[in-house]
């Protein structure tokens, strides 16, 4: 039986994995034992999930949430413990599943590597922000991620038909659905509302990612995870549109052929998939029947209209802390859209000059990241003060 951990367990993510797990145990294969759950403060959902699931751990960040997790397991389930801290997390594990939304997934990516273990990653935040730290952690014995973001799973499955990469391929394309405003000019965005931007066509996912795909940002960030997962340049990773979401992601090989990945769009396929590498899961998520599909259709992003994408790639070419200083400040400016702040094309706008200010540091330590990540948030919150107020 494989032990699984899940960090940022209430989320989009993390509820999907235990849709996995309850998937498996009802066909009869006990493959998985559920061994920790971590969230920030989701009180009831994580009661329920600890009820149901018994792990030996519940961590909650927030100590007044956590105060209520342990009085209420302390009378249901007086055998699981309640925890601060997502460190004791990967030594009880097999598997570790870092679900958790933004850079606060960060500690969970940095623990579950230096313990050796496996990183199932759908916190891409971490991995952008903190590239120059969490490569060498990667070297340790036992420490490998497999992605779970559904495009570098897909990658890193048809990675998986060549014997040398760095001699084999091309490059990689990161299919893009193109949000709910592709096609859209730029004038037709200016005051589009908040409800519209979570109009996800394809994904039903989280707020923040909804909005980052709305924006392209999410795939600007992805391109800088694709960097920083599989180690090519820049220049061999490219974007297209596809607005049926159901080939994931492709690689295009030095002789011409391109091997892509295609199924439903269904999360529970990656996870599952992370949790069982290098075999196959028994369990089908998304298979496509092909009496229905009609066909796929493949477009240019238009990177005109959606700038962040270009920012990101900007970032990433830069390195360093170009690219936590790029997630922060779309953090800050996503929170800032949700609340109400500022206006949906006003997010690039509080990205790109939030950059302006980048310092150029070069990270040696996470001490770095989370000093680059705060210096950011400054930026970008003055600058939404000054769209509030302008
Ligand atoms: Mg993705």
């Amino acid at each position: 039986m494989k032990r699984v951990a899940i960090a940022g367990s209430t989320g989009s993510i993390g509820t999907q994995t235990l849709e996995v797990i309850a998937e498996s145990k009802s066909q009869g294969d006990e493959l998985y034992e559920l061994v920790a759950l971590s969230v920030n403060s989701s009180v009831e959902a994580v009661i329920v999930q600890a009820q149901n699931f018994k792990p030996k751990i519940v961590v909650v960040a927030n100590e007044s949430a956590r105060k209520i997790v342990a009085k209420e397991l302390a009378i249901t389930d007086p055998k699981i413990e309640v925890a601060a801290d997502v460190a004791q997390m990967p030594s009880i594990a097999d598997v570790v599943v870092n679900g958790v939304v933004g850079f606060a997934g960060l500690s969970v990516t940095i623990e579950t590597l230096k313990a050796g273990k496996r990183l199932a990653l759908a916190n891409k935040e971490s991995l952008i922000a903190a590239g120059p730290i969490v490569a060498p952690l990667r070297k340790i014995s036992g420490a490998e991620i497999v992605p779970v973001d559904s495009e570098h799973c897909a990658i890193h499955q048809c990675l998986r038909s060549s014997q040398n990469v760095s001699h084999d391929v091309a490059r990689l394309l990161l299919t893009a659905s193109g949000g709910p405003f592709r096609g859209r000019t730029k004038i037709s965005l200016e005051k589009v509302t908040i409800q519209d931007a979570l109009k996800h066509p394809t994904w039903l996912m989280g707020p923040k990612i909804t909005i980052d795909s709305s924006t392209l940002m999410n795939k600007g960030l992805e391109v800088i995870e694709a960097h920083e997962l599989f180690g090519l340049d820049y220049q061999c990773i490219d974007v297209v549109v596809h607005p049926q979401s159901i080939v994931h992601s492709m690689v295009e090989f030095r002789d011409g052929a391109t091997i892509a990945q295609l199924s439903l769009p269904d999360m529970r396929l990656p996870i599952a998939y992370a949790l069982e590498y290098p075999q196959r899961s028994a369990v089908s998520f998304g298979a496509i029947d092909w009496t229905k599909l009609s066909r796929l259709d493949f477009e240019k992003p238009d990177s005109d209209t959606f700038r962040c994408l270009d920012l990101a790639y900007a970032a990433g070419r830069i390195g360093g802390t170009a690219p936590a200083w790029l997630s922060a400040a779309n953090e800050i400016a996503v929170e800032a859209f949700l609340a109400g702040e500022v206006q949906w094309s006003q997010i690039s706008v509080i990205i790109e000059a939030t950059m302006q200010h980048h310092d150029g540091l070069i990270p040696t330590q996470v001490e770095d990241i989370l000093e680059a990540d705060k210096v950011a948030r400054r930026w970008a919150r003055d600058l939404v003060r000054k769209e509030v107020a302008s």
